[in-house]
C-alpha cells in the first residue's frame, strides 16, 4: 500500500483541477476546489474519499438525509479509485465509517426534551414529534471534521 505521501504526489499529478492542502483534518471545499488532508501516512482511503466527494462535485445539502446518500455515494466511488490507485479498502471499513453518521444523525434528531424522535423542519431545526418541542442543531460542517470530533 503506499503511504499517503505518494499518494499525494500521484493525485496531484491525476488531478491538476484540485488544490490539495494539509490540514487538522479531511475535508473538500467545493467553493475553493480544494481537498484538505491529515499527513499521517496512513489514511489512503480517507483522502481517495475527500478526493470521490471532489469528483462527484458533491457541495452541499437541506436535510441530514441526504448527507447519508452522498456519503455512501462517496465510498462507492472511493472503492473504485483504490483498485488504480492499489488501496485496499475494507467493506467494515465503510460500513463503520458511515455508522458514524447514522450515530450522528440519530443524536441531532433526538428531541432533548422527551428523548422522541424529531422530524428535520429546516437545514438546522427539528420538530419532536411527540412533544412540539423544536430545536436548533450547530452547521453540519464537512464530513470528516464530524468524523475527527466525534472520535475525541
Ligand atoms: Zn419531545
Ligand atoms: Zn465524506
Amino acid at each position: 500500500m503506499p503511504s499517503t505521501i505518494s499518494l499525494i504526489k500521484k493525485l496531484k499529478a491525476d488531478y491538476p483541477q484540485f488544490s490539495f492542502r494539509k490540514s487538522p483534518s479531511f475535508s473538500w471545499s467545493q467553493s475553493d476546489q480544494t481537498i484538505y488532508y491529515i499527513n499521517t501516512d496512513d489514511n489512503c482511503s480517507l483522502l481517495l474519499h475527500e478526493l470521490s466527494h471532489a469528483l462527484l462535485g458533491h457541495a452541499s445539502y437541506d436535510r441530514d438525509i441526504q448527507l447519508i446518500a452522498l456519503e455512501r455515494e462517496a465510498w462507492d466511488y472511493t472503492i473504485k479509485l483504490a483498485l488504480k490507485y492499489n488501496i485496499t479498502i475494507s467493506d467494515d471499513m465503510v460500513q463503520s465509517n458511515l455508522d458514524t453518521y447514522r450515530d450522528w444523525l440519530h443524536k441531532r434528531s433526538t428531541c432533548p426534551k422527551c428523548l422522541a424522535n424529531g422530524l428535520q423542519t429546516a437545514k438546522n431545526t427539528f420538530k419532536c414529534l411527540a412533544c412540539s418541542h423544536i430545536w436548533r442543531v450547530n452547521d453540519a460542517k464537512t464530513c470528516a471534521l464530524r468524523r475527527y470530533s466525534n472520535n475525541t
